[in-house]
């Protein structure tokens, strides 16, 4: 190996997928973008090879007795990867964890934030264990620290504007006249007769609240002693304090309508003991802090005046900083992680390793600009060179013109998708880019077209006094008919104005995201689009034998791996890793099932056609139209038989809305449908959108991206910016007006 290469990731001969004997060089320390149209191959450099041989370099530095209970990492189809650093792939898979994993905790913020309580909070408490919810000491003990517990649906349970007489109380057990009901009111002096909303408070809370106590009621001529409670004191005590499950299922079924969770009524959803709570820096308990956005909580911080604490608050205001550039100050620390957006996961995964102190690692980024407006583009720019200054190589795949532009070394792939693609078209600077020639070189220099011919209207959907998270007050006209595009930088309320309020109103909305598709491992694009029914019924009566044999679940299938084609291990302390299936090589059917044919192919061939070449070679009419369909929203690269869990957020989406593309007067909501798309891959989507609203569909699309912003119909700003300091509708109307008005930041970008 010559001296210069050392500079350099080598790999020579790469041929994973569709990739055609790749060769090519990465500067080590730089930041390398790899581009190109979506499925000409950058995954399968970027993550097949490179990630997969670094995966398995790291395994091979176990001991030989560890490996023998390790699975064998397949080595990546290629000649040679030379000089690769251990690997880190920072995706946009989201952060689970329950209620449990909070910005707070997966950051690494809460432990400080604690021990900043512990030392200068008054009055003094002590340990930094006092302030955890996760920790026994800390804890609210009514709810565990979860924030949220079960309690009585109040609406369910009585009616303030009815008397007793008239049945007030609607709790199973207090029908009016029955025992518990006749007892209750032999224990107290009640107005039978009076609507309880005109009750003195005092009789009211006793009703309602009241203490177990013993008390003597007349009852059939005789005096007996009983103990009353109040009506929800005692609901509470009976059936929510207790274990449902050891309850019968007709009493579960009876009274869990009348059940409702909610903050919890001690710590108010603060999670923490009261001793937690009543200790303040500033005036401002723990639960404030978790509370307030990263941007607030940054400059309270900054106010602590306390020598002890110095070396806490450097610590903790240098991590809310790496929140902030990294685009996320509208979030509060006590968010739980399983409810942020796939690029907001990402953004909080980079912090991460921001705070780390790994050196000459290898960072890979997958489209890490989902979700970021064009305004904070520079900011993801500015953290991927903060890495690299740190002595990192930086690896991402990415389509944004803006990253592409700021990137050290770009990786053109190409030219176009599948057996198409899988060479290198280009690499060099940006400047060499933009003369190359190559699609992605003539799509960047193209400049902008505002739609000038926009379609009215057909009518509206209203949607009045929205409130949820951050709108405040939000009032808007969603126009029927037509493509609406909704915009704003993120943080600003978009998807909670369509996904938690709009959707809300219109579940009958066809909804088209990015999260997984597929029921269960055997799913494909065959299953999931209905072809493999189509498919299997035409070699059944080709070969005149029973359809079923064709299927993954019958007894056509290779015993071995169930028609899987791979075999899963799992291993205690590693994600399950699949393998090859040794008995059907992948095949997944028996010899036998493999010999019929149709029109010479086997059904195995017919799995591994790519949606093109099952385009030539099916007729029936049918599977035709629905890979068609597949063809229209840019996935002809994909072969029939690719497991759904191997598809790309992007293509996962792009799957669905082929599967969607037919119906007519219904209502479509995409969240950033041009994820995972190249420039060029854009003019097709905005295809397939026009199709839909020229065939009487409603078009809804949440985007950043300014292709698609400028061919809208109609366009909703939200902003002005993220969080408390967004969630309104700053501007409302049609390309070329939103790009001449002065308070929207969107419009800017589109000048
Ligand atoms: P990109 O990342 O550029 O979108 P990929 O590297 O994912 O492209 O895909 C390149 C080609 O390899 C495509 O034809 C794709 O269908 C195929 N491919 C990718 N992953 C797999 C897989 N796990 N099994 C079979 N084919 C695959
Ligand atoms: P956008 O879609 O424009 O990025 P969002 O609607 O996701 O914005 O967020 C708007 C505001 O609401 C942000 O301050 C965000 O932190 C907050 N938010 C969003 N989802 C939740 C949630 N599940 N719980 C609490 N706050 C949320
Ligand atoms: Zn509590
Ligand atoms: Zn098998």
């Amino acid at each position: 190996m010559s001296e210069s290469n050392q500079e350099y990731i080598v790999i020579s001969g790469a041929r994973e997928n569709n990739l055609k004997n790749v060769s090519l060089r990465i500067p080590k320390r730089k930041i390398s973008i790899f581009t190109g149209v979506s499925g000409s191959g950058k995954s399968s450099i970027v993550f097949d090879t490179i990630a997969a041989e670094s995966t398995r370099l790291l395994n091979e530095n176990f001991t030989m007795f560890v490996r023998t209970f390790l699975p064998k990492y397949p080595q990546p189809d290629t000649d040679a990867i030379e000089n690769l650093s251990m690997a880190v792939i920072v995706d946009q898979k989201r952060l689970g964890g329950g209620s449990h994993s909070t910005m707070g905790t997966i950051t690494d913020i809460a432990p400080i934030v604690r021990l900043l309580f512990s030392r200068v909070g008054q009055p003094h408490v002590g340990t930094a264990n006092m302030f955890s919810f996760n920790d026994p000491q800390g804890m609210c003990l009514e709810c565990n620290g979860i924030g949220r517990n079960l309690g009585v649906d109040m609406d369910k349970a009585v009616d303030m504007s009815k008397s007793l007489n008239e049945g007030a109380l609607m709790l199973p057990d207090y029908s009016v006249g029955g025992f518990e009901f006749n007892m209750l009111m032999e224990s107290g002096s009640y107005d039978l007769d009076m609507k309880l909303s005109d009750y003195p408070a005092d009789v009211l809370e006793q009703l309602l609240y009241g203490k177990a106590r013993k008390v003597e009621v007349l009852f059939g001529g005789k005096t007996i002693n009983v103990t009353v409670e109040g009506v929800i004191e005692k609901f509470t005590n009976k059936y929510i304090k207790r274990d449902v499950k050891t309850m019968s299922e007709r009493t579960q079924r009876a009274v869990t309508p009348y059940i409702t969770e909610g903050p919890c009524t001690s710590c108010h959803g603060a999670r923490l003991s009261q001793a937690a709570l009543n200790c303040r820096i500033n005036g401002y308990n723990i639960a404030d802090f978790s509370a307030m956005e990263v941007g607030q909580l940054i400059r309270v911080a900054r106010e602590i005046n306390d020598p002890i604490a110095a070396p806490i608050i450097k610590s903790l205001t240098e991590r809310l900083q790496h929140l902030v550039d990294n685009g996320l100050e509208y979030l509060t620390l006590d968010r739980e992680t399983d409810t942020l957006s796939g690029g907001e996961s990402q953004r909080v995964k980079m912090v991460k390793h921001l705070s780390g102190s790994l050196v000459d690692v290898t960072y890979i980024f997958d489209e890490p600009s989902v979700g970021l407006h064009p305004r904070d583009v520079h900011r993801l720019n500015e953290l991927l060179q903060k890495l690299r200054d740190k002595g990192n190589t930086v690896i991402v795949v990415e389509h944004d013109p803006d990253v592409i532009k700021a990137a050290d070394h770009i990786v053109d792939v190409g030219p176009h998708a599948g057996s198409r693609g899988g060479t290198i078209v280009y690499e060099g600077s940006y400047q060499g880019l933009l003369e190359s020639g190559t699609l992605t070189g003539s799509f960047m220099k193209r400049p902008l077209q505002l739609k000038q011919d926009c379609r009215p209207p057909s009518g509206k959907l209203a949607v009045q006094h929205a409130t949820l998270h951050n709108l405040r007050e939000v009032s808007v006209d969603i126009p029927t008919g037509i493509l609406t595009v909704v915009t704003g930088v993120a943080g600003s309320g978009k998807s909670t104005l369509i996904n938690d309020i709009f959707l809300q109103q219109h579940p009958d909305a066809i909804v088209i995201d990015q999260s997984a598709v597929g029921v269960s491992t055997r799913s494909n694009p065959a299953t999931y689009t209905g072809i493999m029914d189509d498919v299997r019924k035409a070699f059944a009566s080709a070969n005149k034998v029973n359809q079923g044999l064709f299927s993954f679940n019958s007894k056509g299938a290779c015993e071995n791996c169930q028609g899987l084609g791979v075999v899963y291990t799992d291993i205690a302390f590693l994600d399950s890793v699949k393998l090859p299936c040794e008995v059907c090589g992948g095949k997944r059917f028996k010899e036998e099932v493999l010999a019929y044919k149709l029109n010479g192919k086997s059904i195995a061939d017919v799995l591994e056609m790519t949606v093109e070449q099952a385009l030539e070679f099916f007729t029936l009419k049918e599977v035709g139209r629905k890979l068609q369909a597949m063809n229209d929203v840019g996935l002809n690269y994909i072969t029939l038989g690719q497991p759904l869990s191997t598809l790309s957020g992007g293509e996962c989406q792009r799957i669905k809305l082929a599967s969607e593309l037919h119906k007519n007067g219904s209502i479509y909501v995409m969240d950033e449908p041009t994820t995972g798309l190249h420039m060029s891959d854009i003019g097709q989507l905005l295809g397939i959108m026009n199709r839909l609203v020229d065939a009487g569909n409603t078009v809804i699309v949440i985007e950043h991206n300014l292709d698609v912003i400028s061919q809208a119909d109609w366009i909703i700003d939200m902003g002005p910016d993220g969080g408390s300091r967004g969630g309104q509708v700053v501007f409302e109307g049609t390309p070329t007006q939103i790009a001449q008005a002065e308070q929207s930041i969107t419009g800017k970008y589109l000048k």
